[in-house]
């Protein structure tokens, strides 16, 4: 019998094999890795995730997971394999005051849904809520409020998993902590994750939302870096923008919480800033639309069609030694000339210390910046998408020349040995519980590591 009868007798009605099925599993979010899965399985509870590994394992069966799909190379395909369709596992559990117990196929903009009514949010979000909890938890999770309470995974108090040996377990810091930690901002390469116990705080009922300009790259990281240490803002990010011709500007955007009848003491907060004067925008909003601020543009995009574009993005994390040399010597660079027409460029400061996720790396010294390069290709232009992503290559191994590591979401071909630089003296360990909690090596096959 082959594989995919195999599979269909095993499976019956429940394996989707339709073209169109696997035509959008086999396409993410970055739009330039495309590998068909011989089926898409959508599960509705931890036993027949478990089914599907108990046969996929000793039968050597890529299985990869769908959440939200927001995967920029391939990292949530299965050529070959099977997509585990997260996205029917979407519920959100009842809202305590201190966490929320929630399943791994639901959004981050679900999750909100649910607290905020409560007056209650995660710590940390990601600016964009659109993606899913099982992917962002095993990215890591990066958000403006970072320099204050680490990642999104940071914020997880017990997991529930079945892991690529068909094993369903719970575990947490105190309860089978080896594999909690080798789940949280592990790639998704020992376990899924069924449910996830997230920490919840008080959501301020408004907020005021600071962006201050400067002309010069050096003062504005070093406002950026003063402010992560002063923890003056509960949440701290920034850009850098194209100003004229040639040259850029940067940004800090910085939000404040404004509860009850006194807004913010704009005086004490902007005090000994290196903004011009006359560049400072201040906006006051609920703290709902301020977390969901990113839909917008998801909606604009959607309309002129470019959220379906290839999107060959770059997130690394620089040391603060060397961001201004590195960010500098990227912007300057012509292969990456269209981030002033149709690009974003993040860089804002995280604190290592706060950054507690084994799995998650990072470069030494306690301030760091993330420097993300979010790009769109034109359609139809397989040479131009190749360029870019050679571009991105390119840029990482600067990068990495002078300290930085990779945030690994990105459309940037990794190959053993960059991984094994990227988890430094934590692979061994990493490969140790991969061979133990996924056995066959099954799982999550499309981020390219091999063990
Ligand atoms: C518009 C946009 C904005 C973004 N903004 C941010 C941001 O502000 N901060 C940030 O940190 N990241 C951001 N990201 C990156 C995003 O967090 C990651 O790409 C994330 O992995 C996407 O998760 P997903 O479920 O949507 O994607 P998917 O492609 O469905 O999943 C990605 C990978 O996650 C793993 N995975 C998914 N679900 C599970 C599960 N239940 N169990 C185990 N593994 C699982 C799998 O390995 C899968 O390959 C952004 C991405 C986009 C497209």
């Amino acid at each position: 019998m082959t594989l995919a009868a195999d599979l269909a007798t095993r499976f019956e009605q429940a394996l989707d094999t339709r073209p169109e099925t696997l035509r959008e599993a086999a396409q993410d979010f970055g739009h330039i890795v495309q590998e068909t899965p011989l089926g898409v399985l959508r599960p509705r509870s931890a036993a027949e995730i478990q089914d599907l590994l108990e046969f996929a394992g000793p039968r050597g069966v890529p299985v990869s997971v769908r959440g939200g799909g927001h995967s920029m190379y391939g990292q949530g395909q299965a050529g070959g394999g099977i997509v585990l369709d997260l996205r029917a596992m979407n519920r959100v559990g009842a809202v305590a005051d201190d966490r929320v117990t929630v399943q791994g196929g639901a959004s981050w903009r679900e999750v909100l849904a649910a607290t905020l009514p409560h007056g209650r949010t995660p710590p940390v979000l990601t600016d964009y809520l659109g993606a899913g909890v099982g992917g962002v938890l095993s990215a890591g999770g990066l958000g403006g409020a970072g320099h204050r309470h680490g990642l999104v995974a940071d914020q997880v108090l017990e997991l529930e998993v079945v892991t690529g040996a068909g094993e369903h377990r719970v575990c947490s810091p105190d309860r089978d902590p080896e594999l909690f930690h080798a789940v949280l901002a592990g790639l998704g390469q020992c376990a899924v994750i069924v449910t996830a116990t997230l920490r919840l705080v008080p959501a301020p009922a408004r907020v005021r939302r600071y962006c201050l300009y400067y002309a010069g790259l050096t003062r504005c990281l070093a406002d950026q870096r003063r402010l992560a240490e002063e923890q003056r803002f509960t949440y701290l990010e920034g850009q850098a923008r194209p100003a004229g011709e040639q040259g850029w500007q940067y940004m800090i955007e910085a939000v404040a919480p404004h509860d009850g009848p006194c807004p913010p003491d704009d005086a004490a907060l902007l005090d000994g800033l290196g903004h011009g004067p006359a560049a400072l925008e201040t906006e006051d909003l609920g703290y709902g639309e301020f977390a969901h601020r990113v839909d917008t543009d998801e909606e604009v995009l959607r309309e002129t069609g470019q959220w379906l574009y290839p999107h060959p993005w770059l997130n690394l994390l620089l040391p603060h030694d060397s961001a201004e040399s590195v960010v500098r010597a990227v912007l300057a660079d012509p292969a990456f000339r269209d981030l002033r027409e149709t690009g974003v460029v993040l860089l804002y400061p995280l604190l290592s210390g706060r950054l507690r996720a084994p799995l998650f790396s990072r470069p030494s010294g306690e301030v760091l910046y993330l420097f993300a390069l979010l790009r769109t290709a034109p359609p139809g232009s397989p040479e131009t998408v190749a360029a870019m992503v050679a571009a991105n290559r390119a840029a990482y191994e600067l990068a990495r020349s002078r300290g930085a590591v990779a945030y690994p979401v990105n459309a940037l071909p990794m190959a053993d040995a960059d991984w094994r630089d990227h988890y430094g003296s934590r692979h061994p360990a990493f490969a140790a519980a991969k061979r133990r909690f996924d056995p066959h090596l099954v799982l999550a096959r499309g981020h390219g590591l091999r063990f």
